[in-house]
């Protein structure tokens, strides 16, 4: 009989001392219904909680364990750096190690800057679009997200988009006013909002795959239609790659995709899940950041040994052994080949979307492709689908707003077995 009553009372004695009882608002399960699982360990493809269930995780933290939990050589380096002290607020030689070590692998990445999240890094690039153009709207898609800071938090995706919040108290209106949306895969929107604000665009931002909607590909052209669009106009072109990045490519969707962009922001993989993050880009533009130009960026703990030990062995780990990437493609393929097979004779309306490692799974009849169709799944299936998953030993994001993350220390077995689990749910309805 599956039992979390030990993670019922802990979420209880959460609540009493931290906000909603997470640090982070998906955690709560509060759209699933339910209460979240406490964990207390994880190892390679699974996570146990505290009243000892053992899951197969799709979250791999959101994106940033590709090769799985604790992984032996991560685990490692940081416990050898830890002996020398966990920071040190001066320059170190690993930071010069990781940026190059990036460069080498990412196109159009000049200069880099680390920060401690994809937040820090995808703010931080938005102010230098400004500072660089002199301009100030952005223009982001909506159902993307790209952190929590206040010009993100129009239409955003993720959390978001999970609890149903559409405007946040506490960005101010002249923020929200810098802040233009236009559909995802429509370009004709944006050239509209770019026409409407001639010469006052700084910056189109977008996660070149989406993940925080579920996981939506771009249409074919869609995004060197951007990309086209901004070098006609001066704008600075921005990819979101904080879940894209080291996950579709070694040279992340740039790569993948064949787009280049002005400046690409990453986190998740790139700090193998160490509070990392970093934004890049051309010469011309990261210039502006101090101490090299005016535009102001600072962290305390930005290049943190812990945190570049981590992500450098990660890092280093992946392009040492290209057919890695190779691999948890080739698993996410067998759970789409799985999933779309079993699914296609249920006369449930269904749609998956798969690109390298990310997949999600929507009970649609039509196709997922910007956030307004993302909207028409049924929400409540998909609620009762992750609820019977879990309770079976299966770890799936508490959203059908999120992109599922494998990681390569799944197996083909861990595999079969949520394909079955999904079709004896599909059994029960
Ligand atoms: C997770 C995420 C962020 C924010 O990163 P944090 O480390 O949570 O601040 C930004 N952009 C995208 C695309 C993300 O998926």
């Amino acid at each position: 009989m599956y039992n979390i009553g030990t993670s019922q009372q802990l979420f209880e004695k959460a609540k009493q001392s931290i906000p909603g009882g997470v640090n982070s608002p998906v955690r709560a399960f509060k759209s699933v219904g339910g209460s979240p699982v406490f964990i207390k360990k994880a190892r390679g493809a699974y996570l146990y909680d505290v009243d000892g269930n053992e899951y197969i995780d799709y979250i791999a933290s959101w994106g940033p364990l590709i090769l799985g939990h604790a992984y032996p050589k991560v685990v490692q380096a940081i416990q050898e750096a830890a002996e020398n002290g966990t920071s040190y607020g001066a320059p170190t030689e690993l930071e010069s190690k990781m940026a190059e070590l990036i460069i080498s692998m990412v196109p159009n990445v000049d200069l880099i800057r680390m920060v401690s999240s994809g937040t820090e890094a995808c703010m931080s690039a938005i102010r230098l679009a400004r500072g660089y153009t002199g301009r100030n709207k952005i223009i982001k898609f909506e159902g993307c997200y790209h952190g929590h800071a206040d010009s993100f938090l129009v239409k955003a995706g993720s959390g978001l988009a999970t609890l149903g919040i559409q405007n946040v108290p506490g960005v101010t209106q002249a923020v929200a006013e810098d802040t233009l949306t236009a559909p995802y895969n429509n370009l004709e929107a944006v050239e509209a909002l770019v026409k409407a604000h001639k010469d006052n665009v700084a910056a189109i931002i977008i996660e070149p795959v989406a993940g925080n909607m579920g996981c939506i590909i771009p249409k074919p052209g869609f995004l060197q239609g951007l990309r086209d669009l901004c070098t006609r106009e001066g704008i600075v072109f921005i990819f979101d790659e904080v879940m894209n990045g080291f996950r579709l490519a070694l040279g992340g969707a740039q790569e993948r995709l064949g787009i280049d962009a002005d400046l690409v922001t990453y986190g998740k993989v790139i700090g193998a899940g160490m509070p990392v993050g970093a934004f890049g880009g051309k010469r011309e533009i990261m210039s502006q950041i101090a101490p090299l130009g005016a535009v102001y960026q600072a962290g305390t703990l930005s290049g943190n040994p812990l945190a570049m030990v981590a992500g450098y062995t990660l890092l280093s780990e992946l392009k040492n052994n290209p057919g890695l990437l190779e691999e948890v493609d080739r698993k996410t393929g067998h759970l789409y080949d799985g999933l779309t097979e079993m699914l296609s004779n249920k006369g449930i309306p269904y749609h998956v979307n798969q690109i390298g490692s990310m997949i999600s799974v929507h009970f649609t009849g039509t196709p997922v492709i910007d956030y307004a169709s993302a909207s028409k799944q049924d929400i409540g299936l998909f609620n009762k689908y992750f609820h019977y998953l879990l309770s079976n030993g299966v770890y799936l994001p508490p959203s059908a707003y999120e992109s599922w993350f494998l990681n390569n220390a799944l197996s083909y077995d861990d595999i079969d077995r949520t394909v079955a689990l999904t079709d004896d749910f599909l059994a029960t309805i």
